[in-house]
């Protein structure tokens, strides 16, 4: 059984073995959390970025896919790196934001992650509603626990600000 949780914070201090990290396709580091997440892991992280734009993603991340990296300073273990849909851009598809959650998941298993928690991937500037970002998350997530449950212990949202920590809560609740 996987415990799925919220709580209300800075995914850069998380004790556990992997965040994720809402990326830009780049992987070069951006505004919001990504920046927090860079700023807080070191210059190792863009380089282990570079070193992956340098190779299989050579044209970038695409939107809805994962990656893993190292994560410098950080307490976490691993990054993963997963790039929400942009919806200023028309990327209004809920499936390709789902996709975020369920391969950054798969990734987390992959590397033998125990412990994951995720931001509020594209509730920031790519423009998403805070309750749909929460809907579309905590059933994918739900999802995910339930066709592989001995994988993962934890899996905690970790939501910056009241507003989109309320949407989550409730969603959960
Ligand atoms: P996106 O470009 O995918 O929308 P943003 O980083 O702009 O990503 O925002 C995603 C969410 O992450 C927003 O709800 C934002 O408030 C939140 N956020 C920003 N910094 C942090 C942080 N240090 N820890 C957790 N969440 C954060």
């Amino acid at each position: 059984m996987t415990v799925v949780e919220a709580v209300q914070g800075d995914i850069t201090t998380q004790q556990v073995d992997a965040i994720v990290n809402a990326a830009n396709s780049s992987l070069l580091g951006g505004g919001g959390v990504d920046g927090a997440i860079h700023a807080a892991a070191g210059p190792e992280l863009l380089e282990e970025c570079r070193a992956l734009r340098a190779g299989r993603w050579r044209d970038g991340l695409p939107v809805g896919e994962a990656v893993a990296t190292g994560a410098g300073r950080l307490p976490a273990r691993w990054v993963i790196h997963t790039v929400g849909p942009n919806r200023h851009a028309g990327q209004t598809d809920p499936a390709l934001l789902a996709s975020c959650f369920t391969r950054s998941l798969d990734v987390a298993a992959q590397v033998g992650a125990r412990s994951v928690a995720f931001p509020a991937v594209s509730a920031g500037v790519y423009g998403w509603e805070a309750e749909e970002v929460a809907s579309v998350a905590v059933s994918a997530v739900r999802d995910w626990v339930s066709s592989d449950p001995d994988s993962l212990e934890v899996v905690r949202f970790v939501l910056f600000g009241e507003t989109v920590f309320s949407a989550f809560d409730a969603e959960l609740s």
